[in-house]
């Protein structure tokens, strides 16, 4: 095209340089209207919380609640949004110690399996209430990372798997390698995510159905959180599901080549 041949033209370099900054402007001005975005939902997603905290607690404080079971009842309320509001909290400050530049959690010698099963075992409680089964299995394997974080990446899955489920579903999470890569596959039966969603479900505070994620305790920041671990640890993530059928998530990990005599035998 001409304006193409008017730039490959005269005074490269210059226009070159000009095309580079550009793209800077362009990539920081999309940072700060992330940055924006993120506020104004976590702000959002915060007052809500708030709104209702105060509400009940207003009605208490003013003697208007005569019945004792209702008192409790509102109470309880506060006490869960209080709980979900720390959830937030806890999940935007995680969020935002993985995005930081110096992201350097301490490391240890991780067994894929072993977090799973604790995981599991972790959230049984909640499994048997939405009477959804679920099932380990696997390798045994051993990466140097930061266990909070795997076990943090794993459960946040699981959870999902759980949550997004109907009674009689199962989640099978299963660990194995794959040539030289490890993989955590989850998989569950549940309600499965439509196609114009499922490249959107990693985005923060992205939810299919709102209303659901909120009853079921979610901040829609969960599945942000296990895409920045895969990424701290070299890895990716992806998803297949099928509506009204399941969704499969699988973690694709580097594994550390094998260590060749260089360690010292205790
Ligand atoms: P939330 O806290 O809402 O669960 P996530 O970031 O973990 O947030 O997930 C984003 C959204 O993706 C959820 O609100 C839900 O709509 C959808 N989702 C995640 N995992 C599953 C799953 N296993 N089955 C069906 N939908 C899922």
């Amino acid at each position: 095209s001409p304006v193409r041949e008017s730039w490959i033209g005269g005074g490269k370099a210059e226009r070159r340089g000009a095309v580079v900054v550009l793209t800077d402007v362009t990539q920081s001005r999309q940072m700060d209207e992330m940055r924006r975005e993120f506020v104004a939902n976590a702000s959002h997603e915060l007052k809500t919380p708030i709104t209702s905290i105060k509400g009940f607690a207003e009605l208490l404080a003013a003697g208007l609640v005569r019945d004792d079971r209702k008192a409790h009842e509102y109470l309880l309320r506060i006490r869960d949004e209080s709980q979900r509001m720390t959830s937030i909290i806890e999940d935007i400050l995680k969020l935002s110690s993985l995005e930081a530049e110096e992201y350097h959690p301490p490391r240890s010698q991780v067994d894929l399996i072993d977090v799973s099963k604790e995981a599991a075992e972790h959230m049984a409680p909640e499994a048997e209430k939405a009477q959804v089964a679920v099932t380990v299995e696997g390798e045994n394997i051993t990466l140097t990372a930061c266990r909070e974080d795997i076990y943090q990446m794993i459960s946040n899955l699981m959870d999902n798997a759980i949550k997004y489920n109907r009674p009689g579903g199962y989640v099978k999470v299963r660990v194995h390698r794959v040539g030289d890569k490890a993989k955590i596959v989850v998989e569950d039966n549940g309600i499965g995510i439509a196609p114009e969603h499922q490249g959107r479900i990693f985005e923060r505070f992205y939810r299919v159905d709102k209303g659901r994620s909120r009853k079921v305790g979610g901040t829609g920041l969960g599945l942000s959180i296990v895409k920045h671990v895969a990424a701290s640890l070299g890895g990716e993530i992806s998803v297949r599901s099928r509506e009204g059928k399941g969704t499969t998530i699988t973690i694709t990990l580097p594994q550390p080549p094998p260590t060749g005599g260089g360690e010292i035998a205790l």
